[in-house]
């Protein structure tokens, strides 16, 4: 500005000291003197004109070279980042102190935002594996996880909540629990818990969750845990939901109420046969030795079942809590085969039936326990003699099967074939076809254990194909080479 107004004021200066020393020069010259008004203004003025213009255009084209001196030497100054020597007039010199000392503090400027940017990038990077970390823990509990913030939008969640409350896991972030959570009792938890400030103690509820569509529609039952977490100014920042599944548990504790309720009742069927009959002895109402005869037989075989059902029980018990004792060998399957047939042929023959015997000629040689392997043979056999009218037939085949490495047994009957609705529940414990209960007599535990020793025992599996009226087959397989893990010797 002072540069300017300076250069302003000289030329002004400059140009009426050259108007004045014309005005006199002109005064001088005789023609001129004598000449108008106006023809004197025209030709000062062309002097004046051709005067200056001698003067500025050689001033232009300094102030230009200058202007170009000085522009080469701020790109220098930029681009090298180091002073280098300046070659301009002086008069620009204050000029390029300036321009230096605004580039030295744009450049100070840049290294300090630069510094910035590369500390918010590391902060980032830190950000992004904690985020990556933290998520890597949350998908890895059992427990479903949500984090909301104080305006209940959701910060986090594992996989496990997005599947117990059937959400979409991608996209529920920074949603608010109203379009994410389709449970209203949880979003009400959350809610309240949230309003309550309180920072203490751990609300925990029990809570039933409907899952699933149509058919497959079921409830699963959730301990829900929910805290409050504070900020930094010591305000709610937020509500973790911990969902902690029991579905499974509850189930668990509900067969063993079953069991116990089953096996209590199936326990006191006998021993009221037994203790009524021992009282009818000792009131001595069996008065001749015909009938005492029968009272001993009836006690006896009641307690041949009362041992039977406590062995079974004992032994499913055993092989679901992993204690069985387990004598793994090399088995002939064609020997328990015969042996189990030699057994059961009394029974058969006393309902007039035939059991047939077929066995292919190969090795049928499997790595397993020998006395739990024939006590499957044998119990499928006694079922089939069991529920086999008079005459029918009874056969027993095995085979190898050289695709899954097995042996196959399977024990078909022309008896009374499994209602169809029956089918699924036959190997449940203590299920009994209840049209066939006064049949034959049983303890309903039977198929039970025989798909405890196949399945969990020899990693084996077992089966029924049934129809009606049209008898029964009955099938289990077991790998020729143990299957599972060999335990500690
Ligand atoms: P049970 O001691 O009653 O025979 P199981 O567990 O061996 O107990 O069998 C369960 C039920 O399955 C039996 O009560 C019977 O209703 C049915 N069942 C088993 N085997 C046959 C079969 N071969 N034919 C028809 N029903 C059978």
């Amino acid at each position: 500005m002072k540069a300017g107004r300076t250069a302003s004021l000289v030329l002004l200066s400059v140009t009426t000291t050259f108007i004045v020393a014309l005005e006199a020069c002109l005064s001088f010259v005789k023609p001129l003197s004598a000449m108008s008004e106006t023809m004197h203004l025209v030709v000062i003025g062309a002097v004046t004109c051709a005067g200056m213009s001698l003067l500025l255009i050689p001033a232009g084209i300094a102030l230009d070279r200058s202007m170009a001196r000085l522009r080469q030497y701020v790109e220098r100054t930029t681009q090298d980042e180091s002073d280098s020597a300046y070659y301009g007039p002086r008069w620009l010199q204050p000029i390029t102190q300036s321009l230096l000392s605004a580039i030295e503090q744009f450049r100070t400027r840049e290294r300090t935002l630069r510094n910035q940017i590369r500390d918010l990038e590391i902060r980032h990077r830190v950000t992004e594996v904690e985020q990556q970390q933290i998520k890597a823990v949350l998908n890895s509990l059992s427990d479903g996880v949500i984090v909301t913030d104080p305006f209940n939008e959701i910060v986090m969640a594992n996989e496990t909540a997005a599947e117990a409350l059937q959400f979409a896991l991608d996209g529920s972030i920074h949603q608010p629990i109203e379009v994410v959570i389709g449970d209203e009792r949880i979003r009400q938890l959350i809610s309240e818990r949230r309003d309550s400030s309180n920072f203490s103690d751990h609300h925990v509820i029990d809570h039933e969750v409907a899952v699933g569509e149509g058919d497959a529609r079921h409830v699963k039952m959730y301990d829900i845990a929910l805290s409050c977490v504070e900020n930094h100014k010591k305000e709610v920042g937020g509500v973790v939901t911990i969902l902690h599944d029991r579905t499974r548990e509850r189930e668990l504790a509900q067969r063993e109420t079953d069991f116990v309720s089953k096996a209590s009742h199936e326990l006191r069927t006998p021993l009221s046969s037994i203790r009524a009959y021992v009282e009818m002895l000792v009131d001595g109402e069996a008065s001749d030795e015909k009938s005492r005869d029968e009272f001993y037989r009836i006690i006896q075989a009641e307690t041949d079942r009362l041992g039977r059902l406590i062995d079974n029980m004992l032994n499913i018990s055993r092989i679901e809590a992993g204690i069985v004792q387990i004598d793994r060998q090399q088995v002939d399957m064609k020997s328990l085969i015969k042996r189990a047939a030699e057994t059961i042929e009394p029974q058969a023959r006393e309902k007039d039936m035939t059991v047939l015997t077929k066995l292919a000629p190969v090795g049928l040689t499997v790595e397993g326990d020998p006395d739990m392997l024939y006590q499957v043979i044998l119990n499928l056999l006694s079922n089939a003699v069991k529920y086999t009218p008079e005459s029918g037939r009874v056969t027993i085949s095995a085979d190898s099967d050289n695709l899954t490495r097995s042996v196959l047994v399977s024990v078909a009957d022309t008896g009374l074939g499994i209602p169809p609705d029956a089918l699924p529940r036959l190997f449940e414990k203590f299920y009994r076809v209840e049209n066939y209960k006064r049949v034959a007599k049983g303890t309903g535990l039977g198929l039970s254990l025989c798909k405890h020793i196949v399945e969990t025992v020899h990693y084996g599996q077992i089966g029924i194909e049934s129809k009606l009226g049209m008898g029964s087959r009955f099938w289990f397989s077991v790998p020729m080479r143990y299957a599972g893990v060999q335990e500690a010797a």
